[in-house]
């Protein structure tokens, strides 16, 4: 067995038993000719949505620049979009990410804040926990004047089981230094990410 076989202490074939039971205990029978392949698909879409356990997201904003010619204004990425898992049913999250920073002297590849996003985003989550992790990663590698990050998602637990409500979506931020201490610095962020304002 290769170590590719092998994730955090688990072997692929416990990995695709488990499959196996669950399908069982939803009434259905693993041999049957449609479900033989399942649980090796499901192990490997599992390998993807997770990925983001094999990632170091601070390493992602390791490289900074500073010539940036005295550029000192707000930089805004929003709409980033992701895909998560709820870690109370392991039930899809789909949504958006806004991010903005006030740098201080240094900025990222805008490319790498959305690496940052999926890096936490690929893991089972809960919302509000991922909005402080984005917003942290941000504070600890560049240590701007202040960040802020906006999290939209529409939780597949809420809207397929439970209490069945669609269309709904939560809005989760963490505000960080001057976004959370200026009012007017974190109104110009929401401006710019238009939250809450007419649908795109
Ligand atoms: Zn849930």
């Amino acid at each position: 067995m290769s170590d590719s076989d092998r994730r955090h202490g688990v072997d692929r074939v416990q990995a695709e038993e488990a499959v196996r039971t669950l399908l069982r205990w939803s009434g259905e029978d693993p041999a049957r000719e449609g479900l033989l392949d399942t649980p090796r698909r499901v192990v490997e879409a599992y390998t993807e949505w997770f990925s983001g356990y094999e990632v170091d997201a601070d390493a992602y904003l390791a490289r900074t620049f500073e010539e940036v010619a005295g550029y000192d204004e707000m930089i805004v990425l929003r709409d980033i979009e992701y895909e998560s898992h709820c870690e109370h049913h392991m039930a899809p999250i789909i949504g958006k990410v806004h991010v903005g920073y006030l740098p201080r002297g240094k900025v990222v590849g805008i490319s790498k804040l959305a690496r940052v996003v999926e890096a936490y985003a690929k893991r089972f989550q809960v919302q509000e926990k991922m909005t402080a992790q984005i917003a942290g990663c941000i504070q600890r590698a560049l240590s701007p004047l202040g960040v802020g990050v906006v999290v939209e998602g529409a939780h597949e637990c809420m809207t397929t089981r439970g209490v069945h409500k669609r269309g709904v979506s939560m809005i989760t931020s963490t505000m960080l230094g001057s976004f959370r201490e200026d009012a007017r610095t974190r109104a110009e962020f929401l401006r710019f990410i238009e939250v809450g304002g007419p649908r795109r």
